[in-house]
């Protein structure tokens, strides 16, 4: 037979070690909001067994119904924490609703005589709230992780547990044979260590998903510009492009180099240049639609790709491009940057990303020998 008073000892070891495993893992850097949820939750389950250490003593009184509502609080933070990886802010009331709730309910059901006072009150809040939390990450997109599913597992498991003890508390008391052999504390501490070490695991290693996700974002983009970067543009428009030949779409691509942009670096400083390439990638950004794909190709060299864009709509694009940049640049006389460009048009036949860039960078080489600040077409390629 299971021993209740060792089996909580155990519980609190394996709870303290998470949440120093927790903080000691996921600490780094800003801490994500459902890493502070799990870390408080483990605090307020590790406190709640803590209480119920003072059952059977004059403290008992106060102890049971606070042990009832410091585990309500730490199931409504794993709830808080699941919905957090949904929405921003998951709403406060619950959160003080729920305990607040248990501790009263406790504190009216001699809680000095009885330490199973609120008992039917603190298993339904108990299931509910985790089962709330099953529910939240039931609704996570299927992309999210892998690791969505042992926690949406776990904690099913968990609230269908607390379900079923409080039927058969219900049914028969504490102290029913039922109850006592599958629903009593020792079992109880054992679902609950499980629960615990899953849902850690889990969620260390959705925050290190979460810093790979964030990683390989970073390292596809461009720090000053913030738009893609050459390797993040290539990826990108590789797809685009596989899918305009499904579609057996047609598009242009468009190479944009910055004009005496070494002169602009040598006159007005370097800082000076930077601020250019920003409104510049800002132009780029303000002249597309959602599905064209930009990218900052190289130092001032910027690349577009427009699906479903004859050479007459990328020559428009280009004159939109240049009038904001001009538009920019209005109220400082100094400077007034202009920018060539090549311009690529082709047909769903196209094989190879690069024979496009190719195509569009001879024609910038035209821009730049025909005087620069304009633009000049590449011969159109498999239409
Ligand atoms: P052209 O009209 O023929 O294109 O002349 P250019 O001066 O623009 O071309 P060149 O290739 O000679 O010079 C490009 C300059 O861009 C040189 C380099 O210092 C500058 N550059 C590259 N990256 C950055 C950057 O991130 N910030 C700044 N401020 N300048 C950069
Ligand atoms: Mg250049
Ligand atoms: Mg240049």
């Amino acid at each position: 037979m299971l021993d209740v008073a060792t089996l909580r000892v155990a519980f609190g070891v394996v709870a303290l070690t998470l949440v120093f495993l927790f903080t000691v893992t996921t600490h780094r850097g800003p801490r994500s909001a459902y890493s502070r949820w799990w870390s408080l939750a483990l605090i307020l389950f590790l406190a709640g067994s803590a209480a119920y250490l003072f059952n059977g003593t004059p403290h008992q009184v106060w102890a049971n119904p606070l042990g009832n509502a410091l585990l309500v609080a730490g199931a409504a933070d794993v709830w808080a924490g699941a919905r957090s990886l949904r929405l921003p802010r998951p709403e406060v009331w619950p959160l003080v609703a729920a305990p607040v709730v248990a501790f009263g309910v406790a504190s009216l059901d001699h809680p000095a005589t009885n330490v199973w006072s609120g008992g039917a009150a603190f298993l339904a809040l108990m299931s509910l709230m985790i089962g709330l939390a099953s529910y939240e990450l039931s609704a996570l997109p299927r992309s999210y992780s892998r690791v969505r599913r042992p926690m949406f597992f776990a904690s099913a498991t968990f609230s269908a547990y607390y379900f079923l003890r409080l039927v058969a508390f219900m049914a028969e008391g504490p102290d029913g044979a039922t109850f006592r052999a599958y629903f009593g504390s020792a079992v109880t501490t054992l679902v609950t260590m499980v629960l615990l070490v899953v849902v850690s695991f889990s969620m260390a290693a959705l925050s290190n998903e979460q810093r790979t996700r964030d990683l390989n974002a970073r390292a596809m983009h461009d720090s000053l510009t913030g738009l893609l970067n050459r390797a993040g543009f290539i990826e990108a428009a590789t797809d685009t492009v596989r899918q305009m030949q499904r579609e057996k779409s047609y598009g242009s691509l468009i190479l944009a180099d910055l004009d005496h942009f070494k002169s602009i670096n040598d006159t007005y400083g370097h800082p000076a240049g930077d601020d250019v390439l920003q409104v510049f990638a800002g132009a780029c950004m303000g002249s597309i639609r959602a599905t064209d794909v930009v990218g900052r190709y190289g130092g001032e060299e910027f690349i577009l790709l427009l699906p479903t864009a004859g050479p007459d709509r990328a020559q428009e694009v280009v004159a939109e491009i240049s009038r904001k940049l001009t538009a920019a640049h209005a109220d400082d006389p100094r400077l007034d940057p202009t920018a060539s460009y090549g311009i690529a048009s082709f047909g769903h036949g196209i094989t190879d990303l690069n024979s496009v860039i190719a195509s569009a960078d001879s024609a910038l080489y035209r821009a730049k020998a025909l005087g620069r600040n304009r633009s000049e077409h590449g011969l159109p390629q498999s239409i």
